[in-house]
């Protein structure tokens, strides 16, 4: 079980009101899309989420508890951005693996195996376990980025525009694998967007936004066919 409940937070940058009571509620196993132009207040709100950014007012809550002022690095979060942040000269298995091998977590190895396999699996990058980084296309890198927060399997993902950088084919293609995914596994996922068409397909629900405000919540449906 994993829901984030943001209770009417505001965060303000110097002159700009970046978000403005904005009141949100991100259910267990749902695909939010947060859609809106860009300077609209998406990454802040996701940085509101994982603690890097703290509100100036408001609360921001995780399965029930109120978690605004701890630190960012206790929430079981995983984030995902539009840039690919490998490890260059790491194998593919490496960088999956990664994640798993901070001394904190103490994941035993053969463990850490099946993961990375399981997980190169699903996002049909197997073949590819013993290339370098640098070797693959863009939308493999993509795909291993996606796959270092899969591994780990948190409670929740945060993704920020984590296909824009691909041409539209591929866009498209992981567009359907990131959903199929998120079916077959149950997550949690917040994904920010500008773009409609990633969020008509991929969103089990919508959140326009601009100027920091929540303007509309609903289907993909409710959204389209509103006036
Ligand atoms: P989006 O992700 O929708 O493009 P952002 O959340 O990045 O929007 O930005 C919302 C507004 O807050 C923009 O006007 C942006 O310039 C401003 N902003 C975001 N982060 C900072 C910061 N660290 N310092 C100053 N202004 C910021
Ligand atoms: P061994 O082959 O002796 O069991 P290890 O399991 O220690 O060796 O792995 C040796 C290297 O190969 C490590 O860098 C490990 O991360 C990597 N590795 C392990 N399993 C795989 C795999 N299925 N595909 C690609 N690399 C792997």
């Amino acid at each position: 079980m994993a829901d984030v409940a943001l209770r009417n937070i505001s965060k303000r940058f110097g002159a700009t009101e970046a978000v403005r009571e904005l009141s949100l509620t991100i259910n267990d196993g749902e695909f939010l899309v947060l859609l809106g132009p860009s300077g609209a207040g998406k990454t802040t709100t996701l940085r509101l989420i994982t603690g890097l950014e703290k509100p100036d007012a408001g609360s921001v809550m995780i399965d029930g508890r109120d978690v605004t002022q701890d630190p960012p690095g206790s929430r079981d979060i995983a984030f995902v951005f539009q840039q690919y942040s490998l490890y260059p000269h790491l194998s593919v298995y490496d960088n999956l693996a990664f994640p798993l091998r901070s001394p904190a977590r103490r994941v035993p190895e053969p463990i850490i195996r099946k993961r990375v396999e399981q997980t190169a699996d699903l996002l049909h990058i197997a073949s590819k376990l013993n290339n370098r980084a640098t070797r693959l296309s863009g939308g493999e890198m993509q795909r291993v980025a996606i796959g270092r927060a899969l591994v780990r399997d948190p409670s929740i993902y945060l993704m920020d525009e984590p296909l824009s950088s691909l041409d539209a084919k591929l866009r498209a293609e992981l567009r359907l694998e990131l959903k199929r995914i998120q079916l077959e596994l149950g997550s949690t996922i917040l994904y920010v967007t500008h773009d409609q068409v990633e969020a008509m397909t991929m969103a089990s629900r919508i959140g326009v936004i601009r100027d920091g405000r929540l303007l509309q919540l609903g289907t993909p449906r409710e959204i389209y066919e509103s006036p």
